[in-house]
């Protein structure tokens, strides 16, 4: 129970998940879509709020429906916000995922099964987001990272930029060509930024992670596995499909 508003927000804030990264603007938010392969802009919908009521907003959890524009499958978050007030003083919206339904259950069925440790990062990643951890969230999708730059993709260690400067634009070990280095991403400079000081060589650098970048590490990992899995094998499958229509064709002229 709560006798004080202060103490819900308090309570919502330290259990669950700022998501507030996610949204693109009041209409779309950023979200992989597992049918279509690909993250996009979900449309967002809600259910209007009479003006006698605004009063409830700030302690009442909001079901926002959202849907994937292009296979119109849909999901549904119950999302709190809250009015935070930063240092400047200047306030804004911040969200809280209460909960998804479905349950967020993370599958990439593309996903290789080797090394083993991969698929089990991305399930632990996904829950840690989910629980409200995204400090564990964000270190266990940056090993996650590593693992298909470094023991997939041969790059020399280092800082995340500097491992897809080393891999792109060339024939990986997985026959792939990269052409994306990320390199707009807020965290990857970031990274880059702190790579040499002294928080990153005793591994502090670990507590200066945020929520932004565990969504942001998140999406890198996702990208990743699109472009070296999700896509080369949908190319695979239209080549076939192509090839035995082809050799249908054939068949039927021999005939
Ligand atoms: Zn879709």
């Amino acid at each position: 129970m709560f006798q004080k508003d202060s103490t819900y927000i308090n309570y919502i804030i330290e259990n669950f998940t700022n998501i507030t990264p996610l949204f693109i603007d009041n209409n779309y938010v950023k979200e992989y879509c597992e049918l279509c392969k690909v993250t996009m802009g979900f449309e967002i919908d809600t259910v209007p709020i009479p003006a006698e009521k605004k009063h409830l907003v700030l302690k009442t959890p909001q079901p926002l429906l959202l849907t994937c524009p292009v296979c119109h499958s849909f999901k549904i978050w119950i999302v709190q916000n809250i009015f935070l007030r930063g240092n400047d003083n200047i306030g804004s919206i911040q969200r809280y995922r209460i909960m998804s339904i479905p349950k967020e259950q993370p599958d990439i069925p593309e996903m290789p099964g080797k090394p083993h440790y991969l698929k089990k990062l991305y399930i632990e990643g996904v829950k840690c987001l989910e629980a409200g951890c995204p400090i564990a969230a964000a270190v266990i999708f940056k090993r996650a990272i590593h693992v298909l730059t470094r023991e997939l993709l041969g790059a020399t260690p280092g800082t995340l930029m500097s491992e897809f400067r080393s891999i792109i634009n060339k024939r990986n070990k997985l026959g792939v060509v990269l052409h994306e280095t990320f390199k707009n991403n807020p965290y990857l400079e970031k990274e880059s930024s702190i790579s040499d000081t002294k928080d990153s060589i005793h591994g502090h650098d670990i507590i200066l992670f945020t929520d932004e970048d565990a969504y942001t590490l998140h999406e890198i990992f996702v990208e990743l596995i699109v472009m070296l899995f999700v896509l080369p094998n949908s190319v695979n499958q239209a080549r076939e499909h192509l090839l035995t229509k082809k050799s249908t064709e054939r068949d039927q002229q021999i005939y």
